[in-house]
């Protein structure tokens, strides 16, 4: 498989401070990497280096088997789509304009619309009307129009019940197989993110405490819970 992002080494952080340190991540074509870990951890921080929004202060990421270029448009053009957490949809705008916002959304939405048919019903209304669920589903969707050929998701769960995450993870899977995508989906419930990821990665104080490929983990609950509350 080809390789479509990867970490070396990577330290990054705020003014100085690194909040991640010496992080390596690998993400084939079709692969979920699940980026788990505790408040804190370094999981954002770990996806905005990895779209290029921070510069690492040591390390390489390298995207497509190139550096990641100086602006984040070109990254952009070339595949690399970060969906942020605060879900990027305009609530005075309608489904069918947060859309049209993405250049090219035309030629994307009947994809967009086979993947997410349960947008259709509602391309008139006001985002502001939506259910959380419904609201990150446009997002993604959003992300999708772009073509992306690796996505970057964080804590699409966050705010949304439990039942509506469930709903949605299936989603992220289809996209992963049906489009090629890479995706690294940082996520606060685990076990939906362990059964829909291929591989996962623990972080803790900005360090990768536990790898594994996400049966491992499923496996291993121990092991997770020593990740997440322990020491190291
Ligand atoms: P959460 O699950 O709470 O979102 P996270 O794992 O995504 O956490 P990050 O947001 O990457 O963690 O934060 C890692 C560290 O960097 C934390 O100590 C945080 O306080 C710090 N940090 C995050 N954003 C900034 C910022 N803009 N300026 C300074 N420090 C920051």
């Amino acid at each position: 498989m080809t390789e479509a992002l990867r970490l070396d080494r990577v330290t990054a952080g705020y003014a100085g401070i690194p909040a991640v340190r010496q992080l390596d991540l690998r993400l084939a074509q079709g692969e979920i990497l699940a980026l788990l870990g505790p408040n804190g951890a370094g999981k954002t921080t770990t996806l905005l280096t990895a779209a290029g929004v921070i510069r690492p202060m040591a390390g390489t990421v390298t995207a497509f088997g190139r550096p990641l270029r100086r602006r984040l448009e070109q990254n952009a053009h070339a595949g690399l789509v970060l969906v942020p957490d605060t879900r990027g949809v305009f609530h005075n705008l309608t489904v069918r304009e947060n859309l049209a916002l993405v250049r090219g959304w035309r030629a994307g939405l009947d994809r967009t619309l086979e993947l997410f048919p349960a947008l259709d019903p509602l391309m008139s209304r006001r985002c502001g009307q939506l259910s959380g669920g419904e609201q990150q589903m446009l997002a993604i969707a959003k992300a999708l129009t772009g073509r992306p050929r690796v996505l970057l998701i964080d804590e699409m769960s966050m705010g949304l019940a439990p039942i509506a995450v469930r709903a949605l993870l299936p989603s992220i899977r289809t996209l992963a197989d049906r489009l090629g995508a890479g995706i690294v989906l940082v996520e606060q419930h685990i076990d939906l993110a362990l059964s829909i990821a291929d591989r996962a990665i623990v972080l803790h104080h900005g360090r990768v405490v536990l790898t594994g490929t996400a049966a491992e983990l499923r496996a291993d609950r121990h092991a997770v819970a020593e990740a997440y509350f322990g020491t190291s």
